[in-house]
């Protein structure tokens, strides 16, 4: 369409770049293409300057206005002033229309006032070039015809008449007739023109000569119309004799100022004018505000498209969801919203690479787009992040029965560079009219339905009034969380560990603390889960890991070269980046000389065996030892736990707590202690708060504990005074 009136465009320019090149020659070239006056011929000249100027020149103050406007939404990226451009433009094409009617009918005035001025001046100018010229006439005649003797080229009368005649006709293109009186006192034509074939004229002409032949009169002038033509008629006479010569003169002055303004070659040069300003301006400003739009329409193309996927983009989710809720019928259908996260797309990105990494995103939103049912739009909201926004019919099922698709048709296998790729989705789900008619509303909803989903490792989440108060808090923080750790924001803390047989501190376990500034101190138990979820779990590690070495680095010149044992959490076995991280941290950091433990909960090395094993062996490899944290609550074998290069049992807290008055929990943690013992492990009982259950351990064999007994975790600071001070060693006297 846009090409169509591309050409229309070009035919229409280059017809008006004709018709003004033809004014042009008419007004400027030709001179007196339609008119004898001037002021006709500088008009069209001007005019067909004009149109050539405005065809070929793009220069238009309300174009450049538009431009002007549109680069300044293109630069602040704003598409509310895109939309206003193209909403606008209908109220452009208005305003300037005035614009132009306000420039284009006072300049038709001027012209006209203009052109009356000019009408008089050169109504003067020829009425002056008519008396000179009936002057040369009177001379020239005199010299050739009355006193020839007296010039030296009389022999060549005949001839001068003519080159007389041809002067005369030149230098005042109106003279027509030239008539002098002969010997006989007759009056005779001495030269006619083209124009004087007319014997009417010609005998006006003469007549009227006759009655100035009885005049005294020198340059007698009076007007005869003959036809409707006016002519001047003025009578000299022939110094140092009798004779008169007399000149008929085509008049272009004979009409007053009102024929002249009603005169039909007068009203059809103005009304050219003017209807050659209109025209062209029009064009142009009609062809400058097309431009402006497709420029305005580009741009918010570009602003509200993604670039990879070619789905629109976040900015325009509020407008799509507003469409479909105006355009349904909201007791029978409704309109709902999926948004869908792509679980671990950041690993995928990280280890394929960003190419692959943005291969398979084409590849998932291609997938959406097919997506029942058929006018369902899809939205990329972010990285991996996108919102399918659909229309059915009420029915808790139907968009059940949607999710159920979108997450297989996601879920299925899908390979990259031959390499099958496993996606997992989440969805969270909100709709008109259950959860709210406000487009925002109900993206924010979905969004926190999604951050649902996620936390309870479900496919999907339909959203609840609940789920809101809490999930503010939790967004924010989970937004938060990325930031704070770039930004150095999280401390550690550290935990001891003794060791109940040589009565002494044999290590301690590093713990991650997040304070945030609204929201005080946050359970690492909370954001460490909601960084697991949300793909920020490895950049958490590698923060902590970092920091862990530094400390321990500080600690070493300290002269203290305790071990260190640091969290992993189970999505930590996929990274790729863990074992390089770890082998320069041992080869170039304190780690090299303070041993390094590594703690993993059962149910992560469960999860997938024989990755962890992977991972673990090249991390054992390197020196590092692994303990496996909470022991008893997971689920493994003990059978397969012997595979793992585990050197520690961590007993869950959950099995010390009451150790000593709960028989059970004392039977099961002897168990577990025997059996870290057959393992060949050093067993650690968790979470020891008194006197009775360190007993009741070291009874048992237990060889480390950890606990608030000893100590509760502290700051590097506070704990390497409480080391010095060895205030632990009357706790264990005791
Ligand atoms: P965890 O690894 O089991 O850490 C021990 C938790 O028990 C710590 O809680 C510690 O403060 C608490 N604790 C220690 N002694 C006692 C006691 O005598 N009584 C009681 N009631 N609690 C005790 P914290 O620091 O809140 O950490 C909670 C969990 O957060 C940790 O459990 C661990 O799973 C995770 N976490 C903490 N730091 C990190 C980290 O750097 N990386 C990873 N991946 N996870 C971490
Ligand atoms: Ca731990
Ligand atoms: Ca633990």
């Amino acid at each position: 369409m846009l090409s169509k009136y591309h050409n229309i465009s070009q035919l229409d320019r280059t017809l008006r770049i004709l018709l003004g090149v033809g004014l042009l020659y008419l007004g400027f070239v030709r001179g007196r293409g339609l008119d004898a006056y001037v002021m006709s011929d500088i008009a069209l000249g001007l005019a067909g300057f004009a149109i050539v100027i405005a065809a070929t020149l793009k220069v238009c103050p309300a174009y450049l206005m538009l431009r002007r406007s549109t680069y300044k939404a293109a630069k602040t990226n704003n598409i509310q002033t895109y939309q206003e451009v193209i909403t606008n433009s209908d109220n452009n094409r208005n305003l300037i229309k005035k614009l132009q009617l306000s420039i284009v009918i006072p300049t038709t005035i001027v012209i006209v006032i203009f052109s009356l001025f000019i009408f008089d001046l050169n109504h003067k100018l020829v009425m002056q070039k008519i008396t000179k010229n009936a002057e040369v006439a009177s001379d020239i005649i005199q010299t050739f015809f009355i006193n020839p003797a007296q010039h030296s080229d009389a022999n060549d009368s005949k001839q001068s008449v003519d080159t007389a005649g041809l002067i005369v006709e030149d230098s005042i293109a109106g003279v027509e007739l030239l008539l002098h009186h002969d010997q006989s006192g007759q009056l005779l034509p001495l030269r006619f023109e083209k124009g004087v074939k007319n014997q009417a004229l010609l005998s006006a002409a003469l007549n009227k000569a006759a009655e100035f032949d009885q005049s005294t009169q020198n340059n007698v002038r009076d007007m005869i119309a003959v036809n409707e033509q006016s002519y001047v008629i003025s009578s000299t006479r022939v110094e140092g004799s009798d004779a008169w010569l007399t000149s008929v003169v085509k008049s272009p002055a004979t009409h007053g100022m009102f024929e002249l303004l009603i005169s039909s070659k007068f009203v059809v040069n103005v009304l050219l004018v003017l209807l050659m300003g209109l025209w062209s301006s029009s064009y142009i400003i009609n062809s400058f505000i097309t431009k402006a739009d497709e420029n305005a329409e580009m741009l918010h193309y570009l602003a509200t498209h993604d670039a990879l996927t070619k789905l629109p983009n976040r900015r325009l989710i509020n407008t799509i969801v507003q469409d479909k809720i105006d355009q349904i019928d909201a007791t029978t259908q409704c309109v709902t919203l999926y948004k869908v996260d792509v679980v671990g797309f950041r690993d995928i990105n990280d280890t394929l690479g960003t190419t692959l990494g943005d291969e398979l995103l084409v590849k998932l939103s291609d997938r959406l787009k097919t997506i029942e049912p058929d006018k369902t739009d899809v939205v990329r909201m972010g990285a991996d992040v996108f919102c399918l926004v659909c229309t059915h019919e009420k029915d808790q099922n139907q968009t059940q029965a949607i999710a159920n698709s979108l997450h297989e048709q996601l879920e299925a296998n899908l390979s990259l560079n031959g390499v099958p790729i496993v996606v997992q989705a989440r969805l969270g789900i909100s709709t008109f009219p259950d959860h709210s008619s406000e487009p925002e509303e109900l993206v924010r909803f979905a969004n926190i339905a999604l951050a649902q989903a996620k936390n309870q490792n479900s496919a999907t989440c339909y959203y609840h009034n609940d789920f809101d108060t809490h999930s503010v808090r939790k967004l924010t923080l989970l937004a938060r969380l990325s930031s704070a750790i770039e930004n150095d924001e999280l401390t550690l803390v550290y935990q001891p560990k003794l060791d109940l047989k040589q009565s002494q501190i044999v290590g301690v376990e590093v713990l991650v603390r997040w304070h945030d500034a609204e929201y005080g101190h946050i359970s690492p138990f909370e954001f460490v889960n909601w960084a697991e979820k949300s793909g920020l779990i490895n950049n958490l590690t590698h923060w902590v890991l970092i920091a862990a070495e530094k400390q321990c680095a500080l600690w070493q010149a300290q002269g203290c070269k305790l071990p260190f044992a640091i969290n992993l959490s189970p999505t930590n076995l996929y990274d790729r980046e863990l074992v390089p991280l770890v082998t320069r941290l041992l080869a170039t950091g304190s780690f090299s000389t303070s041993p390094l433990e590594l703690e993993l909960t059962e149910d992560a090395v469960m999860e997938d065996p024989e990755k962890a094993l992977q991972t673990m062996t090249l991390l054992s490899n390197l020196g590092v030892t692994f303990a496996i944290d909470d022991f008893g609550t997971g689920h493994s074998s003990f059978a397969y736990l012997q595979k793992f290069p585990v050197k520690n049992l961590k007993i869950d807290r959950a099995f010390i707590k009451d150790i000593d008055q709960n028989d059970h929990d004392a039977v099961l943690a002897r168990s577990m202690i025997n059996l870290g013992h057959e393992l060949d492990c050093v067993v650690t009982g968790e979470g020891v708060e008194d006197i009775e259950s360190l007993e009741k351990l070291q009874s048992f064999g237990c060889d480390h504990i950890q606990g608030y007994y000893i100590s509760k975790p502290l700051t590097a600071d506070d704990f390497m005074r409480w080391y010095e001070e060895g205030q632990f060693l009357p706790k264990i006297a005791a």
